[in-house]
Parts: structure tokens; C-alpha cells; sequence
């Protein structure tokens, strides 16, 4: 059986390690706008975050993602973090 090495990445809300596929990734391009990055490709720093309401909101109140980013993270991207959880 062959192992494949599966990529890591930390969440901004619970800080586990958790495969990149089961966490949304939250990317700032070099021009330094923030979006939300479902495919995993985007140019630039990303943050990551489990697709859970409630690491979301951890990641929110201790403003992880902004640190991780050093960048001010708007309601919107919050917002729209929020969405695509729940529609998850
Ligand atoms: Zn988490």
C-alpha cells in the first residue's frame, strides 16, 4: 500500500492540524486584498480555518486571522466564511 503524504495546515480557530482539503483557506494576494479560496490555488499568504462554525467564531475573536495575515479582515470576508460553511 502506498502512503501518500497528505499536506497539512493548522486552523486559525482551533489550532489543530488538519489536512488542507477539510479546511477553507482564506488567501491575501500580493496586491493585499483578502478572499476566500476554494480551490486551494490562489497566489499569495493564506490562512486556514476547519469548515465549522465554531472555529470561525474563534478565529473572529481572537482575530487570528488578521494576525496570521497582518491584514484587517472586513465583515464581509466573515461574512461570507460563514456562508460557505453553512452550505458546506
Ligand atoms: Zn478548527
Amino acid at each position: 500500500m502506498k502512503t501518500r503524504k497528505i499536506p497539512m495546515r493548522m486552523c486559525n480557530g482551533c489550532m489543530e492540524m488538519k489536512p488542507k482539503k477539510e479546511l477553507i483557506r482564506i488567501v491575501k494576494s500580493p496586491e493585499g486584498e483578502l478572499s476566500i479560496d476554494l480551490t486551494g490555488k490562489k497566489p499569495g499568504r493564506g490562512a486556514y480555518i476547519c469548515k465549522n462554525v465554531e472555529c470561525l467564531d474563534k478565529a473572529i475573536k481572537t482575530k487570528r486571522i488578521n494576525k496570521n495575515l497582518e491584514t484587517s479582515v472586513d465583515e464581509e470576508i466573515y461574512k461570507r466564511l460563514k456562508e460557505e460553511i453553512i452550505n458546506e
